[in-house]
């Protein structure tokens, strides 16, 4: 799917009609949600709007390089914009913190994002399941209303295209995403910095969780799963959200059509992470455990103990597994 013009004309008319606009992108932010969150921010400021940028969750380290990371604001306090644009969220819930303010009938709010579980919440959804990314999105929106790139805005919007693509890697990845990469490039994005700065690269600590982790690594029918009990993680020191993304490298093993990580980061409930090869599908289990994401990279977060949640969600990825595709 691709937007179209119409809409864009009508997403650039609610952007000119607002002085004070703020981004919000989802808590535990990837690179997509860092990079659409800053490209489009800065894209807004160079058109004279007064923008704040918003996250539920600090930067992360491996993003605090790109122009405008440290003014990314934590809390919605004293935030009253014209406008509110929420990035690569699918529900209102997924910005954590922010939420009240996109569900505040006094403001106006527009979704951009590439989650076909998008629940439609905004007063305009731009939303293209097509899209690599949200940051692909983004520079659609800035061709659409006829916004120059720069080097920053760039930077930002292939940082977000790389993450999300594994470094176009992934079954989304079509010649236009490579031309809109060349562009970006071209306006001064420096591809080999951003690779090898994040999908080439983890910690030290994460390569101990997943040393750990791997100890208890199983593949049975085709699913290949691991899990991240909290006493590992503390014993570890390893505090951020997330993980680094373990599950990329299941999904590796040649035997495996799909891959889970589930992990403790809180007691009482556990962050499932899942992946699929091309041909089954993720976000239908996701979505049965309250959870939503891409048909092939999908997660939810379930109340339980690990066992518990191993428990209930196995069986379905195994149903997914065994289906003739
Ligand atoms: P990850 O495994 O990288 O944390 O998440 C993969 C995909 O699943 C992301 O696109 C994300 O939007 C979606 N996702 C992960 N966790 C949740 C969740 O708790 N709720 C929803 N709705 N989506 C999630
Ligand atoms: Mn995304």
């Amino acid at each position: 799917m691709r937007i179209r013009k119409q809409i864009w004309d009508e997403f650039w008319r609610l952007v000119g009609a607002a002085d004070r606009i703020a981004l919000v992108t989802h808590k535990a932010p990837d690179g997509d949600a860092i990079g659409s969150l800053l490209g489009l921010g800065l894209a807004l400021k160079r058109i004279g709007k007064r923008v704040i940028t918003a996250c539920h969750d600090p930067v992360p380290d491996k993003f605090r390089f790109l122009p405008g990371a440290s003014e990314v604001l934590q809390s919605p306090d004293g935030i009253a914009p014209d406008l509110l644009i929420a990035l690569d969220s699918s529900e209102p819930a997924r910005t954590g913190r922010f939420a009240g303010l996109i569900n505040s009938p006094e403001i106006d709010v527009l979704s951009l994002d590439h989650h076909p579980t998008n629940t439609g919440f905004g007063l305009l959804n731009l939303v293209d399941p097509d899209a690599s990314s949200t940051s692909e999105l983004v520079m659609d929106a800035l061709e659409a209303g006829g916004l120059a790139l720069d080097e920053s805005i760039a930077t930002c919007l292939l940082t977000g295209i790389v993450t999300d693509t594994q470094a176009f890697r992934t079954p989304n990845v079509t010649p236009s995403l490579l031309l809109k990469a060349g562009r970006l490039m071209n306006a001064g994005a420096p591809l080999y910095k951003i690779i090898a700065g994040t999908v080439a690269s983890i910690s030290y600590i994460v390569l101990r969780l997943w040393s750990e982790a791997l100890r208890g690594v199983r593949l049975e029918d085709g699913v290949i799963w691991a899990v991240e009990p909290l006493e590992m993680r503390k014993a570890i020191g390893y505090e951020e959200p997330g993980d680094g993304h373990l599950v990329h490298l299941l999904l590796s093993v040649a035997e495996a059509k799909v891959a889970a990580v589930f992990r403790m980061e809180r007691a009482g409930e556990v962050e499932v992470s899942l992946r699929a090869r091309p041909g089954y599908n993720v976000a239908s289990v996701a979505r049965e455990f309250g959870g939503g994401g891409h048909i092939l990279a999908a997660g939810a977060t379930v109340p339980g103990s690990l066992d518990e949640v191993v428990a209930r969600v196995l069986p379905l990825l195994k149903a997914e597994a065994r289906r003739e595709i």
